[in-house]
């Protein structure tokens, strides 16, 4: 089949990876093939299906014009720099320009042990392959960027974790797999000419628009598009769980879903990974932790602003620090944007984020569920069932609450509207979750299957959803741990 594959990462940046081929399995099947974006990709989905196809969605067989490479960069792992990293288990296979004339990565994860494998062994495991699929699937049809897969292979091989669990390999797609830990690794060990060259490559390929050799300006972009997206994750409530600076893309989009977990009952604290032992990437730290990854981005830029235009460096550094600390204006105005529209509001007034904050604190005394909050405040609006709303009966603070907010929402019919369009209805909820996957593991794809469509029409209910849309029991969440 015709990949059309391009490799300008291997062209233009050859030192930032090693070409190395995946490691080939056993007896590939193919689990799931993510047709609509396979269209989009210009990839043919029936010769994706095929035996050949399936052959390099495994690493088994290269594609004509891929080149695969591992890629290298550093990461600051819990706050703690590890300077060298780079894929130990995933390959880059090669570029395509999709349907829209964006340049997309085609990369597999699980294909083997690379250079940068150190201890492990190159593989993952059916479950978080699939879950990777599932919650990107969710994040792209409510409208946040991210990484997607094209497809999960099973092996036929086992992967040897607490216990052998099933393989499989991950196919993903990205706009750029470039990460903050990407300029980490040049600026610590690279010359300023390697470091030049990424950043130009990052601004041709992710910020078109800005100016050449402004590496403050590409900074103050990269700032924006983060205060952005991890705005919109707190707005559905989403725990990324391992926020090293090598998990924050250059491009904006979410990346790498290990360990990550959404908010039910709203508890701002929450934080489900079972190695972030200090809760340093809970929900309610998730805006600071950006922050601090962009700063880390900022210090690999300053040697290349010190000196142009006669900058000194006291007034490169006061200029990027600048412009990391307005990632906190951003992200709060990017922030209110999102629950403005989640509370159905049209226009700006001064008190909308008290109004939102106030509903939240509600929501965390009462430990309401957080999407199915929104979700019934639009159904109050028009006279029906209010479940979640339900448990605070009565209650003095929320009856206050409601009637600032029927004040200041309008007509209810079009809000209720308006609300239902962006508050999902169905979201990976962690039990639902782990269910398909555990269903996976035993060789029944149904409920992934299932969930997947809930999961690519989030807002309208269907007929027989009802258990999609339901909060998990408050003891499976309380002991539920992400790996
Ligand atoms: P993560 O925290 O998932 O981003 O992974 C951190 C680093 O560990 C990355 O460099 C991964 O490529 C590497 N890694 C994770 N799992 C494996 C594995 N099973 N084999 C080899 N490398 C791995
Ligand atoms: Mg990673
Ligand atoms: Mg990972």
């Amino acid at each position: 089949m015709e990949w059309g594959f391009d490799n300008t990462f291997a062209r233009d940046l050859p030192w930032l990876g090693v070409r190395v081929d995946p490691v080939p399995v056993a007896d590939p099947t193919l689990l799931a093939l993510n047709e609509p974006l396979a269209l989009d990709l210009g990839l043919d989905p029936q010769a994706l299906r095929a035996p050949d196809g399936v052959a390099v969605l495994a690493g088994n067989q290269i594609a004509p014009g891929s080149e695969p490479i591992a890629q290298a960069y550093a990461g600051h792992q819990f706050g703690q720099l590890s300077p060298f990293l780079g894929d130990g288990r995933a390959h880059l296979l090669g570029e395509v320009v999709d349907e829209h004339g964006h340049r997309r990565d085609i990369a597999l994860k699980g294909s083997g042990r690379t250079p940068f494998s150190r201890g492990g062994d190159g593989r993952a495991v059916v479950g978080p392959v699939l879950r990777e699929y599932l919650v990107g699937e969710f994040m792209h049809a409510v409208g946040i960027p991210t990484t997607r897969a094209l497809a999960a292979v099973g092996t036929g091989e086992a992967v040897l974790r607490e216990r052998p669990l099933p393989g499989a390999v991950l196919t993903r797609v990205a706009s750029s797999h470039l990460r903050v830990g990407s300029l980490v690794l040049v600026a610590t060990r690279g010359g300023r000419e390697h470091l030049e060259a990424v950043v130009e490559y990052v601004r041709a390929r992710h910020y078109p628009s800005l100016p050449e050799r402004d590496p403050m300006a590409l900074l103050s972009a990269i700032v924006q598009r983060q205060a952005e997206l991890v705005a919109s994750w707190m707005s559905v409530g989403f725990i990324h769980g391992v926020m090293n600076s090598d998990n924050m893309t250059l491009s904006g989009e979410t990346i790498d879903y290990g360990p990550c977990a959404f908010l039910d009952a709203y508890a701002p604290e929450t934080h489900f990974s079972s190695i972030d032992h200090t809760g340093r990437y809970r929900y309610s730290a998730q805006p600071a932790m950006a922050q601090w990854n962009l700063t880390r981005l900022a210090e690999t830029l300053l040697p290349l602003a010190v000196g142009e235009d006669g900058a000194s460096t006291d007034a490169v550094v006061a200029d990027a620090q600048a412009r990391v600390e307005a990632f906190a204006p951003a992200y709060e105005r990017a922030w209110l944007d999102r629950f403005r529209a989640k509370l159905g509001l049209i226009g700006e007034r001064e008190d909308d984020r008290a109004l939102a904050e106030d509903l939240l604190e509600i929501a965390k005394g009462g430990g309401l569920d957080l999407p199915g909050l929104f979700r019934d405040l639009a159904a109050r609006l028009r006279g029906e069932e209010t479940p979640v709303l339900d448990r605070l009966a009565g209650d003095q603070t929320l009856t206050d609450w409601s009637g600032r907010w029927s004040a200041r929402v309008g007509d209810p019919q079009a809000a209720a509207q308006r609300m239902d369009r962006v508050n999902p209805l169905y979201i990976p909820r962690n039990h639902l979750v782990e269910e398909a996957l555990a269903a996976a593991h035993a060789g029944e794809l149904t409920p992934f299957a299932d969930l997947l469509e809930r999961l690519r029409s989030p807002f309208a209910p269907v007929p027989g959803g009802e258990r999609y849309a339901e909060p998990a029991d408050p003891g499976f969440t309380s002991g539920y741990v992400t790996f």
